[in-house]
Formats: C-alpha cells, sequence, structure tokens
C-alpha cells in the first residue's frame, strides 16, 4: 500500500528478515508474464506447508517447510498455522480522494428515489466537487490516509487512486498530492465531468489542458476519462487523453458503464493501458478488446451497488482478453473499499474462477498500474507485500463472501496490520 515506504523502518544497521513459517498454503499467479490473458489467467502455483521468507523489502524465497534451510542471524518469525498466504492485492481503480459522503443519496436511491429526483436532492458528482473543493489539502489527505487504512485491512497492499472532485486547478492538484502523499498511485481525472462554472466541456477542456495538465503530469503516473454520454464524447477524450500522453502520462478510460460511446476503440487506437466497466460493451467490443494488449478492468461492486446489469467477463475471458478486477470504490456509486468481496462477486456473478479472480487483483492489476516484475506475485525478487488468509484453502479469498478472512497483511516484509 505504501510504496516503498514500509521498508524505511530499519533494525541497527541491516533490515531483519521475516519468515513467515508452517503456512497451509502460499499460492501466487503461475508465469512470469504480464498481463495473463486465456487459459494463463487461471493458472495458479500452490505450495502446501509451505513459508515465504522476506528480506530487503523483497520476496527472498518461496518453499516446502520441510526445504526450509537454516537461516543465520536477526529473523523475525510468524506463525502462518491455519493461514494462507497470497500476494498482496493490488486496488487499479478507485476515487479515494473526496471529502463528504453520499449517505443521503444511497437512502434515497434504496427508497427507489428516481435520478432526477436524486439530481434535484443535491446528488450526483457536483455534490461531492463541493465537499471536496472545501476541504483543503490537509483535509483531503486525511481522507485518503483513512480510505487507505480500510484498503489495508481488506489486503489491498498497492492502490491506485483518482483526483476528478476537484475540477479546478487548485483542488486537483492538492487532490493528486495527497494520494501520492499516501502512497497511492496517482491518476489524473480531469475530465470526469464538467464542473458548473464552464458552459461547455469544451471550454472546460480548453481550461483543464492548458491550465491543469502542465503541474498534474509532474505528479500523476496516468491520465483518465469518463467517455459517456453526458460527460465527455469520443472526440473530447481523445483531444484529453492525446494532450496526456504528449505530456508523458500513460491513458486509462471510463467506458462503456451505460452505454458504447467508442472507449474500446479509442482505447486500442492511443495504448491505453485499460478501459475500465465496461458493463455496456457488445459482441464486437469484447472480439476488439480481446486482440489488443488494452486490459478490461471490471468493476462487479459498482454494477452491485447500483442494481446495474454486470459486465460480461466470462464473455472478455474467453476470448482471450487481459482482465483485471478492482473496486471503484468511491462515495456515489461503489462505497467498497474489499478486493475480497469483489472476487466473491467475480465468481458468483462474472463467471470467473477463484484463480482467475486472484489473478485479475494482483499480477494484471499490478500490470495495469506499470508494476508488474514488482507487484502481484508471490515469488523471489517481488516486494514483499503478503496477505494471510484466514483459511486452510486459499479459495477462501472469493468464497467467504463478506467475511473477515484477512487475518494480517505485510508490506515490503514488515507486518502492517
Ligand atoms: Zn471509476
Amino acid at each position: 500500500m505504501v510504496e516503498g515506504s514500509a521498508r524505511g523502518r530499519r533494525t541497527g544497521l541491516a533490515m531483519s528478515r521475516l519468515l513467515v513459517r508452517d503456512l497451509a498454503q502460499v499460492t501466487t499467479p503461475a508465469g512470469v508474464a504480464a498481463p495473463l490473458r486465456g487459459a494463463m489467467l487461471g493458472e495458479v502455483h500452490v505450495v502446501e506447508e509451505a513459508f515465504v521468507l522476506c528480506g530487503e523489502g523483497r520476496i527472498e524465497a518461496v518453499g516446502r517447510m520441510r526445504d526450509l534451510p537454516a537461516l543465520d542471524g536477526d529473523v523475525e518469525e510468524l506463525d502462518g498455522r491455519g493461514r494462507c498466504a497470497i500476494p498482496g492485492l493490488v486496488d487499479c481503480h478507485t476515487h479515494a480522494c473526496f471529502a463528504g459522503d453520499r449517505v443521503e443519496e444511497f437512502s434515497l436511491r434504496a427508497a427507489g428515489a428516481s435520478y432526477e429526483e436524486l439530481h434535484a436532492a443535491g446528488g450526483g458528482i457536483l455534490a461531492t466537487v463541493c465537499a471536496t473543493r472545501a476541504a483543503g489539502e490537509a483535509g483531503l489527505r486525511a481522507s485518503v490516509e483513512r480510505h487507505r487504512g480500510w484498503m489495508l485491512a481488506q489486503g489491498t497492499t498497492t492502490f491506485e487512486a483518482k483526483s476528478g472532485y476537484g475540477l479546478d486547478r487548485d483542488t486537483e492538484l492538492a487532490s493528486l498530492r495527497a494520494i501520492a502523499a499516501t502512497g497511492g498511485v496517482p491518476t489524473w481525472l480531469g475530465a470526469h465531468a464538467v464542473p458548473p462554472e464552464f458552459d461547455s466541456a469544451d471550454d472546460y477542456l480548453d481550461f483543464a489542458l492548458g491550465e491543469v495538465l502542465p503541474e498534474a503530469a509532474r505528479i500523476a503516473e496516468a491520465a483518465d476519462v469518463f467517455l459517456e454520454r453526458g460527460a465527455f464524447d469520443a472526440a473530447q477524450a481523445c483531444r484529453y487523453l492525446e494532450a496526456c500522453a504528449a505530456a508523458g502520462l500513460a491513458l486509462r478510460l471510463h467506458g462503456d458503464q451505460f452505454t458504447e460511446a467508442g472507449a474500446i476503440p479509442l482505447a486500442i487506437e492511443l495504448g491505453a493501458r485499460s478501459v475500465d466497466h465496461l458493463e455496456a460493451t457488445g459482441a464486437a467490443g469484447v472480439a476488439a478488446l480481446a486482440a489488443s494488449d488494452v486490459v478490461g478492468v471490471l468493476l462487479p461492486a459498482s454494477s452491485l451497488f447500483l442494481g446495474r446489469p454486470m459486465p460480461l467477463a466470462r464473455a472478455l475471458v474467453e476470448a482471450g482478453a487481459a482482465v483485471a478486477l478492482a473496486t471503484d470504490f468511491n462515495p456515489g456509486s461503489a462505497f467498497c473499499e474489499s478486493l475480497p468481496l469483489v472476487c466473491s462477486l467475480a465468481c458468483t456473478q462474472l463467471g470467473m474462477s477463484p484463480a482467475q479472480a486472484l489473478s485479475a487483483c494482483t499480477v494484471n492489476a499490478a500490470h495495469v498500474l506499470g508494476r508488474a516484475g514488482r507487484k502481484g506475485r508471490l515469488a523471489p525478487g517481488y516486494d514483499a507485500d503478503l496477505v494471510l488468509l484466514d483459511a486452510p484453502d486459499w479459495r477462501y479469498l472469493a468464497y467467504h463472501l463478506g467475511g473477515p478472512v484477512v487475518a494480517e497483511v505485510i508490506v515490503g516484509g514488515e507486518r502492517a496490520r
């Protein structure tokens, strides 16, 4: 979760090593490639009666207890009996930087209010924009810190978070700084919505690209756009993303959430890392995505939360698309920070296997964040980010629906909770 910061604490001159021993299982996505797709997406490597040895913030070794060598020096031991180790979970799509909440809107929707009634009651993205603009940078940092703690408790050791609730220069930049300061991977969602002080999406983009992008590109790693009817159309999204790419940012898109508006062709044309949502994607979109290098990020918690159709995950997987899973944690449409719950939804609602779900929210999510090779696997040389499940079988990750499945989280070789 805290990129690198867990490596800061040292014991004496050398960092201590951590041995997690007597684990029921150690499970990791197979292979070395990223992203995984096709049959490889469902391939995991399981070692029974196993240990994980961490040192210098990295994984030194994984193996069977009977093969554990004698260890010299300062080694902290952690009893893994009755537990399973999996890689630290990677949440590659969150909106964790916001102030206030939308619990009133949630209650009204639960009571059957229409979209128009919610809007009249002051709901929607712009309600969160007002609260976020009023929070100040310290307030935003405290907010992301709080949300980061929730995610860590659910086993998320690396998280992405987007700006997009400021939509003015100061709040967008403060949001990105708050995300970076709390260890998140910052994405500039400058094109989330058109704020009320602008008459048109084009006028707003003139401002955002001219006044915000130059500084945002110094802090963020990627740019994202909400390509949807009523937000930004394909031509506007293309203009925004091309400018962001020229400024050095990786590209992401919110696409096909409610309507197919050209997100997949645009993502492929521009070489985007991912196109996220895909609830409205049809057969042609599935085939195009499967034939490309763009990852489809599936967000079933948002479908569940809004009572909307689930994305066609099984069709995507069977067509050979690279898919990732994420929470979409945000105050309006998915107030859910739990990747274990998302894995449960993947298995019960999306037709994915536990192994496919695990790969989708570890190694494939790490690929979306440009961190494949460091994050998302339990293998020598990878960052020592682990989740210990309170379970005799790693598949409890998805099986224990909404339960307290996460027993312990290790970040950079140190116990984080
Ligand atoms: Zn989103």
